[in-house]
């Protein structure tokens, strides 16, 4: 029996894509579309030509990540065109396939390694540095189906994201073991959501009243500090939204042997940078969290 012939092509399109990594978590909801985003915005933002392909195919957010919601994919006579954000950031998912994205994709796994699969033979990828894999949450179908695609074709390894709780840690150690099991490497973790950072002036200050209501003293605030403490103004406030007095991720990666990348904080301009689409490098207003991710994608 000869070499598997999807095997060939994907082998063939993959040989023009310089490094491949996948973006993991335990648990949804913790941050891993939005890095897979952002470390897409920051290898492009080196010149670096880069692929970002979502396959979290019943729930795909890469689109709106990247300003990108109803866009279309085109056919040429290379394959399917990625749809690109800048000249070197093309971007590959379902959600540029759904004619309603309201709609509930419910596939069964052979149809959701059907497409992955087609993701990764079907499109033009061309020269690419990176194309960076946003998987869904947990270890599935689609796991098993990317890491058995591109095995052959020299992946690089994985990023696993998670938040600083218990809750996610736990699944954090189920998917370092799944890696382990198909012989993946674990590039590090990211331990998202570390606390919320924001600068002083971006809060809103409320006066509690005794029967629950309260006022809004924000400006009141404000103009003090712009009076007695300017200096005031440019303070970052930290708050541990979460339990860290466990070690978080980083002790448990030290348990474990593998890398910890580091930490990003709870920042709301990420937050609304990711809602709109947009490169929390270039917008000046992530100053808590920008510098946090890029000391990260540093290390990779
Ligand atoms: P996942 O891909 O793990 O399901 P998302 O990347 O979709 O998670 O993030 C869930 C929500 O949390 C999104 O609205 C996103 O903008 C927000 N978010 C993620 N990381 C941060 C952060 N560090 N600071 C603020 N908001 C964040």
């Amino acid at each position: 029996k000869g070499p598997d012939p999807d095997l060939v092509a994907i082998a063939e399109r993959m040989a023009t894509v310089k490094h491949k990594i996948l973006v993991l978590s335990g648990k949804g909801g913790v941050g891993k579309s939005t890095f897979s985003t952002q470390l897409s915005f920051a290898l492009a933002a080196k010149d670096l030509q880069v692929g970002l392909l979502d396959i979290d195919i019943c729930g795909p957010s890469i689109p709106k990540m990247l300003g990108l919601e109803g866009q279309d994919i085109h056919q040429s006579n290379l394959g399917w065109s990625p749809v690109y954000v800048e000249s070197n950031l093309g971007v590959m998912s379902i959600g540029f396939m759904l004619p309603n994205p309201d709609e509930a994709v419910i596939w069964r796994g052979p149809r959701k390694n059907g497409l992955i699969k087609q993701f990764l033979k079907d499109v033009y990828w061309g020269d690419f540095d990176f194309l960076v894999v946003d998987a869904p949450p947990g270890t599935s179908d689609e796991h098993i189906s990317i890491v058995q695609f591109l095995q052959n074709t020299g992946i690089d390894g994985a990023i696993i994201v998670t938040t600083p709780q218990q809750v996610s840690l736990i699944d954090v150690r189920k998917e370092v073991s799944f890696c382990k099991k198909v012989g993946l490497p674990v590039l590090g973790v990211v331990e998202n959501m570390s606390g919320l950072c924001q600068l002083l002036t971006d809060f809103r200050f409320l006066r509690m009243t005794e029967n629950g209501e309260h006022t809004d003293v924000t400006e009141k605030v404000i103009e003090y500090m712009r009076e007695k403490a300017p200096e005031m103004l440019d303070l970052v406030a930290v708050s541990e939204v979460f339990d860290s007095s466990a070690g978080g991720a980083e002790k448990m990666c030290r348990e474990m042997g593998v890398p910890f990348l580091g930490k990003v904080p709870l920042d709301p301009q990420l937050c609304k940078a990711a809602e709109e689409g947009k490169s929390c490098f270039a917008d000046q207003k992530c100053g808590v969290s920008a510098p946090a991710l890029k000391i990260i994608i540093e290390k990779l």
